[in-house]
């Protein structure tokens, strides 16, 4: 879904600093949106600060009793179920979780989105513009551009294809055969499996570069003395 979103602020990422600054704005009245494309409460909550303190908290307790003797007081040595352990950081986490939930944000008022947030600089847009990958917006009265939702669907397919690996003529080829509702998958597939075997071509030639610097690595000494055969093939004026 596309939308266009006028806010005050946008906080990328529901981690400790992203919900202190999302909290902050929302009780200072700022129209504020979240976006977090993992767990809310980022690295803290899920599998840093909680975490890591309820299992520092069971091991403190296992110490607790396997020392009890300075004391005076014998015990017999903990035994430790480390299923339990577990069950107890996990259950640490749920306790503090509805604190950094979107239930408790959108009470604040804050818009909470679960997605990956993304910037497209006005150059690689208008990079697409220029080579037709996308048509030029609108514009409105002042003179800004304005992009519609056909244009931001355009825009992912772009990325993702992109992440893909495919290369920009690819990608123009690809957009064309999904604006066609006429098209015959035969033509995707055409170039998909063009693309698997570029790819495989690529990893030949890298497991060709890795295999060379592998063997020179292993006839490397790698000690106090100058030798070197890496450098040597380096430094080898002809073949
Ligand atoms: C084992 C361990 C123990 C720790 N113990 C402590 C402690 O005791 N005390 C302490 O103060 N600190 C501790 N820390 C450090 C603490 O976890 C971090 O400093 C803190 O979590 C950083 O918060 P943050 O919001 O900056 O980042 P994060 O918690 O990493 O949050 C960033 C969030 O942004 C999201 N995000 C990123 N990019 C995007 C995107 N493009 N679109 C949408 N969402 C996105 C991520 O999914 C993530 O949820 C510990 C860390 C570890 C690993």
């Amino acid at each position: 879904m596309a939308a266009d979103l006028k806010v005050d602020l946008c906080v990328i990422g529901a981690g400790s600093a992203g919900l202190s600054v999302a909290s902050a704005a929302a009780q200072f009245g700022a129209s504020t949106v979240l976006i977090e494309r993992g767990n809310m409460g980022g690295e803290c909550l899920n599998t840093g600060c909680v975490p890591s303190k309820a299992l520092l908290a069971a091991a403190k307790a296992a110490h607790a009793v396997r020392t009890t003797g300075c004391f005076g007081v014998d015990a017999a040595p903990p035994t430790v179920d480390f299923g339990r352990v577990h069950r107890h950081v996990r259950d640490v986490i749920a306790a503090i979780a509805p604190h950094d939930s979107v239930e408790r944000f959108e009470n604040l008022v804050v818009q909470v989105i679960r997605a990956e947030a993304r910037f497209v600089g006005p150059r690689e847009i208008r990079y697409y513009e220029d080579i037709g990958l996308i048509r030029p917006p609108e514009r409105r009265e002042n003179r800004y551009r304005t992009y519609g939702e056909t244009d931001v669907q355009t825009l992912r397919f772009i990325y993702r294809a992109r992440n893909l690996g495919f290369s920009l003529k690819d990608i123009s080829a690809l957009l064309t055969l999904y604006q066609d509702r006429e098209r015959a998958s035969r033509e995707v597939k055409h170039l998909a499996l063009e693309h698997v075997s570029e790819l495989d071509r690529k990893i030949a030639e890298l497991t060709a570069i890795r295999n060379a610097i592998a063997d020179l690595a292993e006839r490397c000494h790698g000690d106090d003395r100058p030798d070197c055969p890496i450098l040597d093939e380096l430094g080898a004026t002809a073949h």
